[in-house]
Order: C-alpha cells, then structure tokens, then sequence
C-alpha cells in the first residue's frame, strides 16, 4: 500500500462529505437517489477509502443501497467491488451473480457456452420481473425485428412490434485477461441494477434488458488471478507477464470477429444472436481514465449502415457530456481508433444490426494501488478531450470500477430513454440489410461448385454459417451478368453450374458477408496514417477460392436450396479398384490425412499423372488401405475427395511417414504461434509442444523429430529469442502448484527467464544439418537469417514501401517444389504484415538483391552502367580501328534471384555457396502494378518481385523462411497447405533439379 495513504483517506472523507458530491448531485437531478432507500453504510464507507480522488467518482456510485435480501459483492469478494489486493477467480464472479439470481427474480444467470479449456461462460439478464417473466414473448417480437422479412419488410407490421417491445444492452466484461477490472465493476453493476430504487434506475430496469457476460476469456482470467496471488505471495518481486491470455491467443482474441475461430468469439455472438440484442458493448482497459471509443476516427468500416454511425456519434457523445457534468477528468470518445478493420469482438453486433460500443479505462494489471506518471500525449489538452486526464495519479482499482460503472449506468439511463428510437433503428438496420440487392448491392456472391476448391470452400462457408449468414446452393445452371474486374470494364456473362453456393444479400446478416467477401482498399493518402489493425482482409483471397460478386439481382430468382452442412461439399469416393488416389488440390487437411490413416500404405506422387482422364497433381496421395481406417468416414471429416484406381500410375513416388512434429515456443509472447497452434490442432496434425528452453536442454532434436516448427513470436529479436528475459533479478515460475493451479498447463518451466541460448542454437543447427526440416516466419525467419541457419538469405531493405497488414499477390518461381504442390500455377495471395522479402544469393558475405529502378539508371542494370559511345543503351559500345572483342554476356537479375557468379567471382572464393545450397525460392511478390490485392500499399518499389517464400539449405535439412505470415488468426487457410505440404515433403525438398551452374534458372535472360 502507497504510505501516504492515511493522510491521503483523510482527506477524501472531508471532501466526499463536503458539499462537493451534493452538489453536483442536486444540479444533475437525472441521477438522483432515492432519498427513502437507505444506504449500506460499511459499503460505502470502503468506497469512499479505496477512491483515490474525489473527481474519480460520481453521485452514481459513491454510495451503495442497502438490501436485506440481496448480497453484495461483498458476500464472495469479502470486501468491496474495487478494493485492493482482490481478483476474483471467474468462478466466484459466477458464484455472486448466482447468489443475486437466487437472491431477486430480477436476475438470470445462464449458461452461454465453454472454452477451450472446458470453462463456463456466462450471461446474466437484469430487469424487473414483469420484463424477465415476459422475455419469450418479447424476444419474439425481436426476432421479427430482426429478421424484417418474417413481416414481409413492411413498416406498419413492425410498429406494435416496436411499441411493445423493450431491448437488449449486452456487455462483456474482461476479453483481455491483464486487464483486471470488469468482473468486479460488473458484479456491482449487477448489484445496482437489480437493488437500487433511484428513479433512473428503476427507469433502466423497467424498460430494458441488461445482459452481463462478466468474463470473456475464462481461462485467461484465471491464469490472470493464479499469477496476481503469486505476485502477492512475492512481495517486492518481478512477476511473469502473462502468458496464455486464452489457451490460444492473447489479445488477438479481439481480432477474431471475422473467422470466428475462438470458442469465446462464438459463444457471445451465438449469445447475441439468440437474445436478438440491439448493443455489444466491451469492457477494455488502456488508456487513462474513460475512453469511450464508440465513436473512434475514420475510416469507418466501408460495410456499416450509416444509421449505426450515427448511432456511435449519438452515443458517444452523449456518455462523454454525462460523464463531464459529474466532472469526471479524462473522458473522452474520438481518439486515434479507427473503425475499418471489423475483426474487434464488439463489431460482432456492428456487423449483426446492432450498435458496437467499446470503453477503454485505465487500469494496473492487477488489483494494486500504485501511482502512475502518465505521458504528455495522455494528459494533454484536445479538442477532443479538454478535461485531460491529470499527469500524475494514485491510481486504485475501486477508480477504476467508478469510471466504468458511472459510465456504463449513465449510458445505460440514456439508452432506456431512447428505446424506442433505438429499436427502430434496428429494425431499419435489419430491413436495410434485406433490401442490400436492391439498394446499394451486391445482389449475391456465388461460390462456383469445383471439386478441387471444395476442401477450402468449406472451410469458408463454416465461418459463414458462424456468423449466421444463411447459404444456398443452386440446383441448376445459370447464367449471371457479373461487372467487370476493373472500372470502365463491359460487364461480362458468368455460368454457375448446379451445386454453386449462393450467398443471397437479401438476408438479415448479408453486412458481415459482404464485408468478409468484398475487397478492401485503403488509400495510401488516407488522413488516418495508423491504421489500427489489417488494412485488408478479402476471404476469397486468403482462403485461395473464386468467390463471385454479382450484382445482378436476377440471380435471386434462381433455384436454390438452403445448404445447412457444408461438409457435404466433399467426401466422395468414386471408381474402384483397392487403391485409393487423393488429389492435391490444396486442401488443409492432406497432412491431417497421413496421420488418421494409421494403418495405410501411403506414398506421395512427386510428378503429376492422369488416370482415366482424370487429372491428379504432383503432391497427390496414393493410398493402400486398410480396413480399420474407416476411409469413406475418415474422407468425409476431413473434407477430401478420394478416387479408387484398379492399378498403381507408373509414376515416380515415394512414401510417406507421419513426419514427428515439434512445436517450439519462446517464454516471451505466445500469441503468434498460438494462430499456428490452433492450425495444427483444428487440422488434426499432431504435434509436442516444447520450448526454446526444452530445445537448449535436447541434443539429439533429430532422433526425435523430423520437423520443427517455430511459429512467430511477434517482433522478437534474434538477441531476445536468445536470451530471454534477463536473469538480474528473481526467476519467475510457470508452474502448477496450490497458489497457482491454472499455471503450468499448456507448458511449464521452473523459470521462464532464459531463453533459446547458445546451446540450444547449436542443437537446432545440428537437427537441419542431420535432415530436419526447420519452418520461420516473420521474426523467426529473422532470427534463422541472423544467426546462420539459412545461408545465402537476408532480410531485404522494406522500410519505404507502406504495408499494413494487406493481401498481397504472389507468383510461384518454382511450381515443381513440393512446398507449392496442389497450387497449379496462379499467383497465391498472401496476407503481409509489413511488407516482410528476401534477398537471395549464392554467396555468403553482404550481397543480395536490389530494388527495382528505372532500367535506364539502374545501378545494378549491367547495361546502364555502359559508357557513351554508339547505339543504345542495350547495345555495347564499339571500340574503332580494331577487331571487336565481344565481352561476356552480361546477365539481368531479377529481383528475386541470387545474382549470378562468373570465374571472377567464384576463383579462390570460400564465400560461394555450394550450389546444393544455394536457397530456392519458392514464391516471389508480383510486380508493383499487380501486387496489392487488399488493403493499403504504399511505394511497392522496394518489395515488387522480391523473394517472399524462401528454401534455404542446411547441410542434409531445410530451413523454410515466410515473410508473409502463412498461418494467421484463422482467416489465411489459403496459404495453410504451404506449412502442411513442406511438412508432408520435409525430407524430399532438397533441390536435385537445380541446374548446376553458376547463372541462374531460364528466368535469368538477357536484356534485348
Ligand atoms: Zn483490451
């Protein structure tokens, strides 16, 4: 506890009984007590103790109503909502809003899913009795709402609906588990809702429904607790950061509202769906004091309806003026936030009719009081914030559970006010997103059916059917005029056979389809220069599919059928014969297929065959099988389509054995490779999960696996991944013990400070040069460059090209590689963080690429560099009065490519890469007019043509390098088989076929 403390409390009592408080309380009448109901007296005494400053409170919480009948938080907390040292564990949250449930029919508590890790989650429903009794009745009413086409869209239909009807408020409490705060401001919240007789109050309960989900991520809040109760059992010690904020992803769990992957993104929009909710309103902590971040900054998400913008600018401002006339410092709602990327948990209900709503307040990553300098750009004065928050504070948690609670039951008096309005507004939303076709389009994206893409057309239309998006399927051929690519373009006719998927726009949710399968485009002189997340998103792209958009709405007069399992997309099994062919189309799941069928003969093709006229790539399976492998289920679960052949292709393949995965993780962040994680685990491709730590330990890695996999960790360096967390001060246990039993399950260390080290450097080496296959990415293919693993690869100069999080266009420079197997030969896109390329090179030192330049001017251009003398800038200059002596041809390296070595170069030159290992490259980005596909890109220069996808060679291993992140948040399933098929083909990817030479491959020309 602060010292100052004693000194500090009294001053607060003298001046939260001064007539301050009373004051502004009689000018804002709005929010008055009930002066009958009498106050819990001990309560509100902790209240006032644990407030740090009287302008960090309002008449709206500085006081607790008393109930003989209803317990207060303080019934499981054992002392008040907000008071130090106490983090609630989810299950007593649970267990005290149980208790008022049992305790007041005005509350419900049910059951709304589980997580990963088999926790519950909860929501709660508040209101008074004669709503709660009444709420079949009127969530029917509000699913017709909802779905305006259940009232054929007519307007008069809808009005004794609306008249009758009362709302749904939904909030949720903690999605990131360091930030502490919301479960107890939340119980309270609760507490008030259902006990409090101040007329707002009573106003709130009797025209609304609130829902409470009071933790979001449940396992993370647990683990949150277990390290806070270590902390208070290590006084004056360093204690870990957390890790595992889910079993997953951290803070990442906020970007899941687009591909749905995560259990909690599910449950609450499942949640809000079925109580057919008008707001999703989140509990974050950051920035000081009360970001109410409703209404952000530009650009707004380009698929909103403007009546929820308008909705955001009502809202917000209106919580920010209620909030400054309790004078209340540091509130502010426009901030740096913009509102494009919808993947945030709140913009479920944004993209689902609703109003998303979103509060940061500060906070301490625990329940500790300490004192907090705030920066100049947190304190300062805006135009937007002219009551700043003050520079420096003693900041307690009860602080912050005042600034969410006032804020939330002033917003919540105002919202209850409005009803009316606010549930016309979701009808129109809804009615709106009916009449998409016909008002602002597209009439329908369709899927055309293709055997070979159904394995990743699944995968798309389950995120759909997450997100409550009805799909259809046509049952017969038709013809659709489709605009073309390009503005100015003649619009062209399109033929769907019988079995393409439809997904109508006349339907209530087509906002959040439309937004997942549109592009997106961010313009590079946008005022906004920090966008706050991925600039671009399109599924189409990242899941590798064509996805039409038509706009022409005839196509929803065609004859469809609703489509309720997208799994039936595949699983067939045709011809006959005992041997069974599985085409490499791309599919996620052939790797998974090696390990399910564990008593089958597999071999893999290395060249493409034909069987009865059926074409089968390179990469494809062939499978003697055995019975108890269960194929035709086994085929259908994982999405694949199997063909029977009487006899083996004479082609050349070998076979396969499940490969040995290990998963390496670092103690410094695990949320990069947690996506990574979830891949492998949803695809079935089993693993063990080690650290760099395990890794330093293990020195015959080889002996035991055959793979290992070292997802990014997210902008760590080769020096972090090496050393870890310094080791000046005490070791910080991962461990389960009594204190901390939600620790140490996922993985364990006694200390989790050091890192990879030097050793375990070394064992790594040693598994690539004994064969084993090596997968980086972004910061871990750094770290392979930096520290020797991939020779002849370096990290190109990509600082002046401007990409954030965009989709981005790929050409394949070695389509026979199995790590592009099943692709065919179209340009893969790939979702890039930053713009990440390699440069190659057949000798180690600093060489490498070069951007790309006027050819006239172009330093590295052999022929720029010619002298002045006759014809062109192509051709050689020729010396007079002699024989001509025709110089060596000079050749033109692409960007992409090692530069080519001649005698010169290569004479008495250790530095030369042996050509067996000279590094392959596999996918380079397209050329600056064709590489962005979504998003924003800015000065492509540097990064056109660049190597992006990189073989490097290790002694007998791989060493396989992405710049572009492969596996990422669920939503890249197009570039998933890249890892799966390298892994399928680890030991098979040295390059044989390479020429041996010292110039490069045929597309090393010269320049004419
Ligand atoms: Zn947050």
């Amino acid at each position: 506890m602060n010292p100052s403390k004693p000194a500090l409390t009294a001053v607060f009592f003298a001046l939260l009984f001064a007539p301050q408080s009373l004051v502004s309380q009689e000018l804002n009448s709005t929010f008055a007590r009930d002066p009958g109901q009498p106050i819990d007296k001990q309560y509100t005494d902790q209240i006032h103790k644990y407030t740090t400053d009287p302008s960090f409170t309002s008449p709206l919480v500085d006081y607790l109503p008393a109930s003989k009948t209803v317990p207060t938080p303080a019934k499981v907390l054992g002392d008040i909502s907000g008071a130090p040292d106490i983090l609630p564990y989810a299950e007593d949250v649970y267990r005290y809003f149980r208790l008022l449930e049992a305790a007041t029919p005005r509350v419900k508590v049910f059951t709304i899913g589980h997580t990963e890790e088999g926790r519950e989650m909860i929501a709660a429903a508040i209101a008074d009795t004669a709503l709660l009794s009444r709420a079949k009745e009127n969530d029917a009413r509000l699913a017709q709402l909802a779905d305006p086409r259940t009232i054929g869209l007519d307007d008069a239909k809808a009005r004794p609906l609306l008249d009758l009807s009362w709302p749904v408020y939904y909030i949720t409490g903690t999605i990131h588990s360091p930030e502490t705060g919301a479960p107890t401001a939340l119980m309270e919240l609760a507490y008030r809702l259902a006990v409090d007789d101040a007329p707002y109050i009573k106003y709130i309960r009797s025209h609304m429904i609130v829902l409470i989900t009071p933790v979001v991520e449940v396992d993370g809040r647990d683990r949150m607790v277990d390290l806070y109760k270590w902390h208070k059992a290590h006084p004056g010690q360093d204690w870990p950061r957390l890790l595992y904020w889910g079993h997953y992803v951290a803070h990442d769990n906020n970007r899941d509202a687009m591909a749905m992957t995560l259990d909690l993104t599910r449950n609450v929009l499942d949640a809000y769906v079925s109580w057919h909710a008008q707001v999703l309103h989140d509990l974050h902590e950051s920035v000081p004091f009360l970001y109410d971040n409703t209404v952000g900054d530009g650009p707004y998400n380009a698929w909103v309806d403007p009546i929820l913008a308008d909705e955001w600018a009502e809202l917000g401002s209106n919580n920010v003026a209620q909030m400054r006339s309790f004078g209340m410092p540091g509130v502010f709602t426009h901030g740096d936030f913009d509102t494009w990327s919808p993947g945030y948990l709140m913009f479920l209900a944004a993209m689902h009719n609703g109003i998303s709503r979103l509060y940061e307040t500060f906070g301490n990553g625990g329940a500790d009081t300490e004192k907090r300098i705030l920066r100049p750009e947190d304190y300062s004065r805006t135009w937007y914030r002219q009551n700043p928050p003050l520079p420096v504070v003693t900041w307690s948690q009860r602080d912050n559970n005042n600034y969410e609670q006032t804020a939330l039951l002033s917003t919540l008096s105002y919202f209850s006010r409005n009803t009316h309005h606010f549930l016309e507004n979701f009808y129109l939303k809804g009615k709106r997103a009916v009449e998409k076709p016909t008002l602002e389009g597209p009439a329908a994206y369709v899927i055309p059916a293709d055997a070979a893409s159904a394995n990743r057309q699944i995968e798309l239309l389950k995120v759909l059917k997450r997100q409550h998006v009805e799909v259809e399927q046509l049952t017969s051929e038709i013809s659709s005029t489709v605009p073309g690519e390009k503005r100015g373009e003649k619009p062209k006719q399109e033929t769907f056979p019988a079995g393409s998927i439809v997904i109508r726009m006349d339907q209530p949710y087509s906002r959040i389809a439309d937004a997942l399968l549109d592009r997106q485009f961010w313009a590079a002189g946008d005022p906004q220069k920090h966008p706050y997340d991925d600039t671009g998103w399109c599924f189409p792209h990242l899941f590798n599919l064509k996805v039409v958009r038509v706009v022409d709405p005839s196509v929803l007069k065609a004859k469809m059928l609703p489509l309720d399992d997208p799994s039936s997309l595949a699983g067939k099994i045709s011809g006959s014969g005992t041997l069974l062919a599985v085409a490499n189309t791309g599919q996620i799941s052939l790797l998974s297929l090696i390990y399910k069928l564990k008593h089958a003969t597999i071999q893999i093709a290395e060249q493409p065959f034909e069987v009865a006229g059926t074409h089968f790539a390179a990469g494809s399976l062939l499978i003697t099988v055995a019975a108890e492998d269960h194929i035709a289920e086994t085929v259908h679960d994982l999405g694949l389509d199997a063909a029977r052949l009487a006899e083996e292709p004479s082609v050349a393949m070998h076979k396969v054995n499940p490969p040995r995965i290990a998963f390496m993780h670092t103690w410094l962040s695990t949320q990069a490779e947690g996506w990574w994680r979830y891949a492998f685990d949803s695809a079935g491709v089993p693993f063990d999960y080690i650290s760099t730590q395990a890794v330093a330990e293990q020195t015959e890695l080889r002996a035991k696996y055959d793979v290992i996999v070292f997802a990014p960790v997210g902008r760590a360096s080769a020096l972090e991944i090496l050393n870890g967390i310094p080791v000046w001060n005490n070791a910080m246990p991962w461990q389960k013990t009594d204190l901390t039993p939600n620790l140490g399950t996922i993985d364990r260390s006694d200390d989790i400070r050091p890192g990879l080290g030097y050793d375990g450097l070394a064992h790594l080496k040693t598994f690539v040069e004994q064969g084993g296959l090596l997968i980086t990415c972004e910061d871990t293919a750094q770290f392979a460059i930096e520290t020797g693993l991939a020779p002849g690869v370096s990290v190109a100069p990509h600082d002046d090209a401007r990409v954030v999080g965009s989709v981005l266009n790929t050409v394949l420079v070695s389509p026979d590689n199995p790590i592009v197997f099943g692709y065919g030969s179209a340009g893969i896109p790939v979702m890039s963080a930053n713009g990440m390329v390699f440069n190659v090179s057949n000798m180690l030192g600093r060489t490498g690429g070069r951007v790309l330049m006027d050819p006239l001017t172009d330093a590295l251009d052999p022929y720029a560099k010619r002298a002045t003398g006759r014809g062109s800038v192509d051709d050689s200059d020729e010396p007079q009065g002699r024989k001509i002596a025709e110089p060596e041809p000079l050749i033109k390296q692409q960007p992409w490519e090692a530069g080519p070595l001649d005698e010169e170069q290569t004479r008495n030159n250790p530095q030369v890469i042996p050509v067996q290992t000279r590094p392959d490259v596999i996918l380079r980005f397209s050329d600056a007019k064709t590489l962005l596909l979504d998003g924003l890109l800015e000065k492509p220069g540097s990064i056109a043509e660049h190597a992006v996808v990189v073989d490097a060679h290790l002694g007998q291993g791989n060493v396989l390098l992405f710049g572009n992140n492969p596996i990422y948040r669920g939503e890249t399933i197009g570039t998933y088989p890249l890892v799966f098929n390298a892994i399928l083909s680890y030991g098979h990817l040295a390059h044989e076929s390479h020429p041996a030479s010292t110039t490069n491959s045929a597309s090393a020309g010269l320049q004419k």
